[in-house]
């Protein structure tokens, strides 16, 4: 049997024998992979045409709904997917990290997607008015590269890996070209298999090989990316590829690195517990094959056995076996090669110094490798600080003080992740500064947050997950940071009229005088730059008394006229609040209609004082719409309160939500999402 690609809208057998991939615990032949003879080249050209087109056909919002759908299709079919899993030596702990995982990648970038507009733009920072009229402004926004992105993945997460990449590229409306590792190849193809099935992607959006790249990359230039994880070697040797070097191809890179736990010389009794037990699970989840696992633990000298110690006894009650048999906590390493490599490491790291202070006692027949804690004689050993055993291996560096246990973990040249354990805010801070050039993600560690942390290794969809260096250099997840990367920023520079229609957003000058209160109509009906100035009011002194004592905010420049004379105002002044409330008494349409809710505001500013006599008057504008659900939508206003010398008060963004017209309002066959087809 053959693992399948898929390109060009079929299911594809590449010729030849393949490479065999085997049942990591059993060592039986599973399936062969290859892709030659696949028209990869012509793959990229197709995808970028077919599901580059129909993925802008869409916009963010939609994309985003269909992440959410894609999620909750393979939350109900993952356990095919965690039956294959155990395939690749993973326990169902380990299925958890990479099927969960990566499903729940899709829910984040899903919900990430509400924060998004409606096409295929995404303004960033605000207008910068070029001229003092307001009719030449600039907006620096991200716009569609118009190509594709190849992922190529490692083979430790074939389901995590393949979402955690596919989900912002999605989202940003680029079509995604997928290459699985060998290894665990057969695990990314059903993931592919049940994705496509789902019928929520667009064709072209995603491709899938499996087997060698072949001439791809010779298709790509600048519209295109490649996004990388593996080894180090492998990512160097891809980054000389004149795609990158003379087309103008992105290449991000997550690479295996020398990640460091350092045990604070300020660490107390629970910090040693917590990070003895940190390292334990680091080593046993996956079997330590994690790009972000601890391979390096900085100890001060005198706790060197206490938390060797530890660490053994949260690792020698361990089980290995075969991830299927019951009470299994580790698995075997995910191939006879992975285990020749992780051998081959520990050697390197036995003659340049180190030796094994204990290895758990269990199988290490087939591809199994038992957990190894490993006690480095010589600290200063550059080896010992870059080879990397991926697999359940650690070795523990004895340091004299802190400046000493910095520069040894900066002997690792860049890292994805490291943890500090420590209480004490001032160490933190040195290591902080020491390492913020040297690593993606730093991970304090101690009593405060024992309980909730989510650990050393766990990527987070959220936070960033690339790392300097040894590292990579790259950047992945990261949340909106890494959907922005598919993107192409450039700055806009037009009147304001074009502004608001490219941008969504109002720009000042290209104001439209409401016909009716914004507030009797439904979202769909708001224009974005529709404004309503209100009537006038003029502020008494019995306004700000009576403020006062209802608030029971007596502050002196409200309320005492001596010491309000001595102030910044030289006069008693308006409460801040009072002026917000009574722009809302001028600017609110108080009958029942379809605005539902003030939610909150936003960048509030009080740029004048409000004196008594002063009169007050409100302009608000429609800012910005986005889509929440089939009931409602949110709406930004801008709101300006001016006095009667036209001078600004106070200004800031207020968000409501307002109903979305009744369905049965709409012409017939749509939708508040598109044809209801
Ligand atoms: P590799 O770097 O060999 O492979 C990573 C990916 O790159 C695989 O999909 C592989 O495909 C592909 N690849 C290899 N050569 C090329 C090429 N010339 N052109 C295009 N793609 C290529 O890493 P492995 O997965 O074999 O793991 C080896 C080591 O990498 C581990 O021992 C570990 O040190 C490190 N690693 C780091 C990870 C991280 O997240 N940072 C994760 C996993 C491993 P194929 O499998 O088909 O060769």
């Amino acid at each position: 049997m053959k693992v399948k690609s898929y390109l060009m809208g079929q299911w594809l057998t590449g010729a030849g024998e393949g490479v065999p991939v085997q049942d990591a615990a059993t060592l039986e032949v599973l399936a062969h992979v290859t892709s030659e003879g696949l028209p990869l080249k012509e793959a990229v050209a197709w995808g970028r045409e077919v599901g580059g087109k129909a993925l802008l056909g869409m916009g963010f919002q939609e994309r985003g709904r269909r992440l959410r759908a894609l999620a909750q299709y393979l939350s109900e079919r993952k356990e095919e997917l965690y039956r294959l899993y155990a395939t690749t030596g993973g326990t169902r702990r380990d299925a958890w990290y990479d099927v969960d995982g990566g499903i729940g990648v899709l829910f984040t970038y899903s919900s990430l997607a509400r924060t998004l507009p409606e096409g295929n733009l995404l303004p960033e920072e605000e207008n910068l008015p070029l001229s003092k009229d307001f009719s030449f402004q600039g907006r620096h926004l991200l716009g569609p590269k118009g190509g594709i992105t190849v992922q190529i993945n490692a083979f430790n997460f074939p389901v995590w890996g393949l979402l955690e990449k596919f989900a912002p590229a999605f989202l940003a409306g680029v079509p995604t070209l997928a290459k699985a590792a060998t290894p665990t190849a057969h695990v990314a193809e059903e993931v592919v298999r049940l994705m496509l099935e789902s019928g929520l992607l667009p064709e072209g959006s995603l491709q899938f090989v499996a087997g060698s790249l072949g001439d791809a990359l010779e298709a790509l230039d600048h519209r295109d990316s490649v996004y990388f994880t593996g080894s180090k070697a492998t990512a160097d040797r891809l980054r000389r590829h004149p795609a990158f070097l003379e087309r103008g191809a992105l290449f991000n890179a997550e690479t295996d690195s020398l990640n460091a736990a350092i045990l604070g010389e300020k660490a107390g009794e629970e910090e040693v517990e917590r990070l003895a037990r940190e390292i334990a699970q680091e080593l046993s989840i996956k079997t330590g094959q994690r790009c972000t696992a601890i391979r390096r633990v900085l100890v001060p000298q005198g706790r060197l056995e206490v938390l060797l110690e530890a660490t053994r006894k949260h690792l020698e009650g361990l089980k290995l076996g075969d991830p299927r048999e019951e009470g299994v906590d580790l698995g075997p390493l995910a191939s006879l090669g992975q285990k020749e490599e992780v051998e081959r490491a520990v050697e390197a790291l036995l003659a340049a110094g180190a030796r094994v202070y204990w290895q758990h006692p269990g199988r290490r027949d087939g591809a199994f490798f038992p957990p190894t804690l490993l006690l480095a004689e010589d600290p200063w050993a550059e080896t010992l600080h870059q080879v990397e055993p991926f697999g359940p291996v650690a070795t523990f560096f004895p340091y004299r003080d802190r400046e000493e246990a910095l520069r040894l973990a900066r002997l690792g040249g860049g890292m994805l992740a490291a943890t500090l354990a420590t209480p004490d805010p001032e160490e933190s801070r040195f290591y902080l500064l020491g390492l913020s050039g040297e690593v993606g993600r730093l991970h304090i560690l101690n009593r405060f947050n024992a309980h909730s942390s989510t650990g050393h290794g766990s990527p987070l969809p959220r936070l960033l997950h690339g790392g300097p260096g040894r590292a990579g250099s790259g950047e992945e997840l990261g949340g909106l940071l890494s959907v922005k990367r598919h993107l192409a920023r450039l700055a806009l520079q037009a009147d304001p009229h074009t502004l608001q229609a490219l941008t969504g957003e109002y720009a000042r000058g290209a104001e439209k005088p409401a016909s009716i209160h914004p507030f009797r109509k439904y979202y769909e009906e708001l224009e974005i730059g529709e404004t309503l100035w209100t009537h006038r009011r003029t502020v008494t002194e019995a306004d700000i008394a009576l403020f006062a004592h209802l608030s029971w905010d007596h502050f002196y420049a409200h309320t005492d006229e001596i010491a309000a004379q001595k102030s910044l105002f030289g006069k008693r002044v308006a409460h801040g609040y009072f002026v917000l409330s009574a722009a809302a008494g001028l600017f609110v349409d108080p009958a029942p209609g379809p605005v539902l809710a003030n939610y909150g505001l936003e960048g509030l500013r009080f740029t004048e004082p409000v004196g008594i006599g002063d009169t007050l008057q409100a302009r608000l504008t429609v800012k910005a719409k986005r889509p929440r659900d089939e009931k409602s939508g949110v709406v930004e206003w801008a709101v300006e309160v001016v006095n009667q010398e036209g001078k600004t008060v106070a200004a800031y963004t207020i968000l409501t939500l307002v109903a979305r017209k009744p369905t049965d309002a709409l012409p017939s066959g749509q939708t508040h999402f598109g044809a209801s087809s």
